[in-house]
C-alpha cells in the first residue's frame, strides 16, 4: 500500500476474521492467571517486543496479579512486503538490568522464529532468575530456526494476519481482532 488508504481499500484487506476479541479476552485471561500462579507473588518484569505485541501486552498485564514491571524492546524483521528477509535488528533495548527479574517475553507472533531466537539468546546472556516467552499466535509451518514458545495462545495457519497489534505497512494495528490479510485485494 504505497498512498494513504480509503476507508474502502481497508476493508478490501480484511479477508476474514480468524480470532474474534472474546476469543483473545479469554485466552489472555487464563494466560495472566497461568503467569501469576507461576511467579507465586515474585515481581516479574514483563517485556513487550515493538511495534507488535503492545496491544497483547497491554492486555496481558492487566490480567496478570503478581507484581509486575513493564519494559519494551524494539526487534524489527525486515519484510518485502508480507515475506521476511531474515533479518533481525535490535533497535531499541530494554532499561533494566534483568539479572534481578523473572522475565516473561510478550510477544505478538511467531513466525520464522528468528527474531525470538535472538531476542532471547541476548537477553539470557544477561543472566535474568529466568525467562520465559509467552506468544499471542504461532505460526509453526513457517519456522526457519529452532525455537519453541513457552506459551503460545493460538496456533494459526500460513497466512499473513493483521490486527490486534499487528499490521501491515504500519495500518490494520488498531483492529480489535486477528483477521487474514487479503493480499490479492
Ligand atoms: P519472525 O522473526 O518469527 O519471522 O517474525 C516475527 C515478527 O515478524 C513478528 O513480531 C511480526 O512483527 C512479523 N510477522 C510475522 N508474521 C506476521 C504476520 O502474519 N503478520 C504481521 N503483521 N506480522 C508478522
Amino acid at each position: 500500500m504505497n498512498r494513504i488508504p480509503s476507508m474502502e481499500d481497508f476493508e478490501k484487506k480484511i479477508k476474514r476474521i480468524l480470532i474474534t476479541p472474546e476469543e483473545i479476552r479469554e485466552a489472555i485471561r487464563k494466560a495472566g492467571e497461568d503467569i501469576s500462579r507461576l511467579y507465586d507473588g515474585n515481581p516479574i518484569l514483563l517485556v513487550g517486543i515493538l511495534k507488535g505485541s503492545f496491544v497483547f501486552l497491554s492486555d496481558l498485564c492487566r490480567a496478570v496479579t503478581a507484581p509486575c514491571e513493564i519494559g519494551f524492546m524494539c526487534a524489527k524483521s525486515y519484510y518485502n512486503g508480507t515475506v521476511s528477509s531474515g533479518e533481525v535488528k535490535i533497535t531499541m533495548d530494554l532499561e533494566q538490568d534483568i539479572s534481578r527479574y523473572h522475565v516473561v517475553i510478550a510477544e505478538d507472533i511467531v513466525d520464522t522464529g528468528r527474531t525470538l531466537k535472538d531476542v532471547v539468546a541476548l537477553l539470557k546472556k544477561r543472566n535474568p532468575l529466568s525467562l520465559q516467552v509467552v506468544t499471542l499466535l504461532d505460526k509453526p509451518d513457517r519456522r526457519l530456526v529452532d525455537f519453541k514458545a513457552d506459551v503460545s495462545l493460538f496456533t494459526i495457519p500460513d497466512h499473513f494476519v493483521i490486527g490486534y497489534g499487528l499490521d501491515c505497512a504500519e495500518y490494520f494495528r488498531n483492529l480489535p481482532y486477528i483477521a487474514e490479510y487479503n493480499t490479492e485485494a
